[in-house]
């Protein structure tokens, strides 16, 4: 029996982290192969070539290295690879699945985890997490499903995906719709199928479009929202509270600065979408909108921001991105 093809790219993480010399504490240095070598089971699952892409904490990763990643993800599908395995710090696995589910166009699984426990302590998850991830990336079951996070045996989609916990090995939850899918005694299960996609295409060479993410907060008069124009930002999203509210002090610096660059109004709960017409004070969704702020939907702000700067990176026109953010659900 042939087995698929599947590459695994690691890019640095606790999964690949082993103690340090000098301090008690541990780094990203394992390699791609000796991460993959850790594991004999997902021989039997794959044929797999392992590489060790970056070597970073993940909060070091970029939009450009990312850009870079989606270019050898799909020169490895072109290459026959049945998927592909990305393996990172869990700090940031929300907003990179997120960045290549939006950058890559290929119905090949590819599928992203990592570690909460390092592999120097007892019950190391990251053994398990990666091959449960070999698996999915295997199976014709999670074809088609854009990226996917897969930890703790449950399958996230990238646009959902959310890690909720500092510590615990079940961190990763999809706040508004729940996982996927599961893996159960080794087969990857998929229960539901996110509707539509999203592609944004930039161009080779485009340059970084800085988005500032700010939250709103109790009380706060938004000094720092005059401070975003003149520190060389492309756009901002603001994670108001509730529904899409900001103290009214905001309002006037939010829309002096939304009359100069795309200005995306979020929610700081991490659920549910922002309002669009149920408040009407100073501060309000509604009144926010009428100062040109965009609503990001059912996106969080984080996931909005790289939304905002990849759609910035295209060259989308202020319309473009408005209709992008409004079009998200439909
Ligand atoms: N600090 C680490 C990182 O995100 C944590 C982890 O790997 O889970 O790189």
């Amino acid at each position: 029996m042939t087995l698929p093809q599947i590459a695994v790219l690691s890019l640095g993480g606790t999964i690949s982290s082993t103690r340090s010399g000098s301090g008690s504490g541990v780094t990203p240095t394992l390699t791609g192969e000796a991460l993959v070598e850790s594991v004999p089971e997902i021989a039997e699952a794959a044929e797999v070539s392992a590489e060790a892409f970056r070597q970073l904490p993940s909060p070091e990763i970029t939009v450009d290295d990312l850009v870079e990643l989606a270019a050898e993800i799909s020169r490895r599908v072109e290459g026959g690879a049945a998927g592909v395995v990305v393996t990172q710090g869990t700090d940031t696995i929300e907003e990179s699945s997120f960045v290549l589910d939006l950058l890559l166009d290929v119905d090949a699984p590819v599928v992203m985890t990592g570690a909460m426990r390092n592999p120097t302590l007892p019950g190391a998850d990251g053994p398990a997490n990666l091959l449960a991830s070999v698996r999915v990336a295997a199976s014709e079951a999670a074809r088609g499903l854009g990226v996917l996070v897969v930890f703790d045996d449950e399958i996230h989609a990238a646009r959902y995906a959310r890690k909720t916990h500092t510590q615990s090995t079940a961190t990763f939850k999809s706040p508004p719709v729940g996982p996927l899918g599961w893996v159960s005694e080794g087969t990857p299960r998929v229960a539901l199928r996110p509707v539509g996609r999203h592609h944004v295409r930039v161009p080779t060479g485009s340059e970084d479009r800085p988005v500032a993410l700010l939250a709103g907060a109790l009380g706060d008069d938004g000094r720092l929202f005059s401070a975003v124009g003149e520190l060389g930002y492309a756009g901002l999203v603001v994670e108001a509270t509730g529904g899409g509210h900001m103290p009214s002090s905001t309002v006037e610096p939010l829309a002096d600065l939304a009359a100069r660059m795309p200005v995306v109004l979020a929610s700081r709960t991490g659920s549910g979408e922002v309002l669009r017409r149920t408040y009407d004070f100073p501060g309000s969704e509604m009144d926010l909108i009428s100062c040109g702020l965009i609503p990001a939907g059912p996106l969080d702000g984080r996931k909005a921001r790289l939304l905002l700067s990849l759609l910035l990176r295209s060259g989308a026109s202020g319309d473009e991105i408005s209709g992008a953010f409004d079009r998200w659900l439909r």
